[in-house]
């Protein structure tokens, strides 16, 4: 007779059933954005154990991240109990790598001790190899060349391995990149991709091993299979053997991370690799409503480069996605602080509400209203706005400008970025200071007049004091968003984020943003003392709090409530990704767009401003291509300033002026251009706008043809509001606006009043 079914397999479908109870062979689940393939992986485990196929310790189960990894561990737990435990080899593909190196580190030069090099050490490494070839530092960074080195591990390129040479330091990209190795095992460490680096050595060149390996994992999961790169796929590889019971999931349409050298080709490479793999399809979303799903399956039919896949859900209705125009940066936050204090009122706790933001410059205004509403938040996957290294530094020189006393600031940045003050120099600078009572600078410029340190060292600190007392000379009659540019410039901050391949145009983006937030202050000091006090406030308290995270640091989590601001061209899909992809970026966009939406499961929310700071000037923003794509039966237009739907009042303007909004100037931003090439083209139709949306929103570029304008005449601008002409050259018109002074402006952007 048959068995009664066991707990943990009621409830599945069938088609997941047949996912989670084909155990034997390869298994591909080819599926969308929650359709339980999440749940299958950690229901077959379970299934696995429970029917004692394999004991924990034979499961190799690979997550992308670990908290994703602590999860899975828990729901089996839940599902099987305490034997769980013994899942030894369940962590992300990092975590099981440095296990497996653990073994054999001697196989590749290294003891089992060996350690694990953060990207500092690895730069600096990196350096000293590259001054004792005699290359310039300032022009090959060593930034640049870890880059590079990352890159090449990610494809699993040993320096033996590595095809073609590389336009750096003159072809010495591939040498450096054996020395290093070298060094490297010198010092017994190896970097983070060394780890899946030498797994792949190990494994290839010892026949013995690898085996061994691929009888011990009798059973092998891998979630978010459509991310994993060259190294990560070759591991499997060699960790499988081709009628191996290996089952991966996956959706090709949630590949986000291409540019770190993920190939969706694996999934399909998968039939070929293994042979007769079985598929199976879940066609069933089990997370969002109808409207969710519509909007989101609508939006990801504009990719080309896809499978293609049904999905449908029985929980029809549901709301439909709002999509608000909203005034400029500020207001959408407003908005999404006081929405998220409603749902609250509703019965939705804190935590059942993300924000997801394409890039985390985007944070900071959403932090600073949460903050001043006391509304917890917490920040995933990466620190508060105000504790990001590159922010703290920033304000570390602007509080050595306000106070030559601050020592902590001092320390912080007497030596970023780099001018030759080593660590040794700065002990006996602090120690003079202790000892005689008196700040660090004081002892600075003491130090200077002496012989106590070497005279390059006294040179770099002179070079330092006068670059701080110029700023502060600067301060007296500099506005401080200002100031603080020309000091990120001069400093050489700028310059060496800007060196940094990996993660440089995300710190500056961070930085635009902070000189942004500094306008709204009268002063510096006003500024600084804001900021400690936002710093003070505590960390959000326990576990019920919004979360806010990057689109990317979202993927397989799921919320009922979904916040997803900025949807603006040049913000998302990001200029950048376009620019250097063209299309295949913007298609890595909209899957990003298609990740966001998908974590909704009741309720999602997109918004655009009609205006944004970008890079520290005002500019008009379009809505994203994106809002256009999205099927208008699944969404709902609104609007909170009238905004959407229609340009703003001339009235709607005027008030804003008189809440004493300020406005800069700026006509050279991205979003500028296009509407102009748009304006004056007069072709470049997009996709057909929502009920005519966007097309709207633009209508005032548009409105009146140029070589009509007369001195004199009274305009209407969208963001300076009433003036009069005061001169016409070609298509720039000199308007006197009423509030805002005398301003050069394209003549398209203005309406006859
Ligand atoms: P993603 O692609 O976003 O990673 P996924 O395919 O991994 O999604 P899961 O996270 O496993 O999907 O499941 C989505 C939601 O649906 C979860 O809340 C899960 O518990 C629920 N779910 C999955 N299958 C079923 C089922 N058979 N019955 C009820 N709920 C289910
Ligand atoms: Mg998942």
């Amino acid at each position: 007779a048959a068995a009664p079914l066991p707990d943990y397999l009621r409830g599945l479908n069938p088609e997941q059933r047949e996912a989670v109870e084909t155990t034997e062979g390869p298994l591909l689940v080819l599926a969308g954005a929650g359709t339980g393939k999440t749940r299958v992986l950690t229901t077959r485990l379970a299934h696995i154990l429970a029917t004692g196929k394999a004991r924990p310790w034979e499961l190799l189960a690979v997550t992308f991240t670990n908290k994703a990894a602590r999860e899975m561990r828990e729901r089996i737990t839940h599902l099987i109990g305490p034997s769980a435990e013994g899942l030894r080899w369940l962590g992300t593909f990092h975590s099981i790598a440095a296990q497996i190196l653990r073994r054999h580190a001697e196989l590749v030069g290294l003891r089992s001790s060996f350690t694990i090099l953060d990207t500092d050490d690895q730069e600096r490494l990196l350096k000293q190899l590259m001054e004792a070839e005699g290359i310039d530092t300032k022009r090959w960074t060593p930034r640049t060349l870890a880059s590079l080195v990352d890159h090449w591990k990610n494809r699993g390129w040993t320096p033996a391995k590595l095809p073609g040479t590389e336009d750096f330091a003159n072809g010495k990209a591939k040498s450096l990149y054996a020395a290093y190795q070298n060094r490297l095992k010198t010092l017994n460490a190896c970097d983070f991709g060394d780890l899946l680096l030498h797994n792949l050595t190990i494994l290839s060149e010892h026949a013995d091993i690898a085996e061994e390996y691929r009888r011990r994992f009798r059973y092998i999961l891998v979630d978010e299979y459509q991310d994993t790169n060259v190294a990560q796929y070759l591991w499997l590889r060699l960790l499988t053997s081709s009628t191996g019971n290996v089952c991966c999931v996956g959706d090709d349409d949630q590949s986000i991370y291409g540019w770190r050298g993920a190939e969706v080709d694996n999934i399909l490479r998968f039939e070929r690799d293994f042979p007769g793999a079985k598929m199976v399809r879940l066609e069933r979303n089990y997370r969002s409503t109808g409207n969710i799903l519509g909007a989101a399956s609508g939006l990801i039919a504009g990719n080309r480069d896809r499978l293609g896949k049904t999905l449908w859900t029985e929980d029809e209705g549901g709301d439909k996605v709002r999509v608000r125009g909203v005034w400029d940066g500020e207001a959408e936050a407003r908005l999404i602080a006081d929405e998220i204090e409603t749902a609250r009122k509703t019965g939705l706790k804190y935590k059942d509400m993300a924000v997801l933001v394409r890039a985390s410059f985007q944070m900071r205004a959403f932090e600073e209203r949460f903050v001043m509403l006391a509304i917890p938040y917490t920040v995933i996957g990466g620190p508060r706005f105000f504790e990001r290294a590159e922010i703290r530094d920033a304000h570390a020189y602007l509080r050595l400008i306000q106070s030559e006393d601050d020592d902590l600031a001092f320390e912080r940045i007497v030596n970023v970025p780099k001018r030759g003050i080593g660590d040794t120099s700065v002990q006996k600078i602090l120690h003079l200071a202790r000892t005689a009572g008196i700040s660090a600078m004081a002892a600075v410029h003491r130090l200077i007049e002496s012989d106590e340190l070497q005279a390059r060292t006294r040179t770099a600190l002179a070079g330092f004091a006068r670059d701080l007392h110029r700023w502060r000379t600067l301060a007296s009659d500099t506005p401080h968003p200002q100031l603080t540019e020309v000091i990120l410039e001069e400093s050489g901050y700028t310059d060496m984020q800007k060196a940094d391949r990996l993660t440089g145009q995300t710190r500056l983006d961070n930085l635009k943003e902070l000189v942004q937030a500094m306008q709204g202050f009268d002063s510096l000091q006003a500024y600084l003392e804001h900021v400690s006090l936002v710093m003070e406030m505590e960390r959000a308290s326990g576990d019920d709090s919004v979360q806010i995270m990057t689109l990317h640091g979202a993927k397989g989590l799921e919320f009922p409530l979904v916040f997803l601001p900025g949807w603006e061209e040049g913000v998302f899909p990001s200029q950048r990704s376009i620019d250097e992809k063209g299309e295949k970026g913007l298609e890595e966009e909209r899957r990003l767009a298609y990740v966001g939406l998908t974590r909704a499961r009741r309720d999602a929310r997109i918004s655009f401003a009609a205006n944004r700071l970008v890079y520290g000037r005002w500019t008009a923003q379009m809505p994203s291509r994106f809002v256009d794509e999205l099927p208008i039966d699944n969404v709902q237009p609104e609007s909170e300033t009238g905004y959407y739907g229609a340009a703003p009042s001339a009235r709607q303007v005027q008030d804003r002026w008189s809440e004493g909004t300020t406005f800069g100037g700026g006509y050279d931003s991205p979003g500028w251009k296009r509407a102009q090439q748009r304006a004056t083209s007069g072709s470049a139709q997009r996709t057909p706008p929502i009920d005519g949306v966007a097309r709207r929103i633009e209508s005032p570029a548009t409105a009146a043809p140029s070589g009509q304008w007369s001195r004199g005449e009274r305009v209407f601008h969208q963001k300076f509001g009433y003036g009069r002409i005061q001169g016409i050259e070609g298509n720039k018109l000199r308007v006197a606006f009423d509030k805002a002074g005398e301003k050069k402006v394209i003549d398209s952007f203005v309406e006859k009043a």
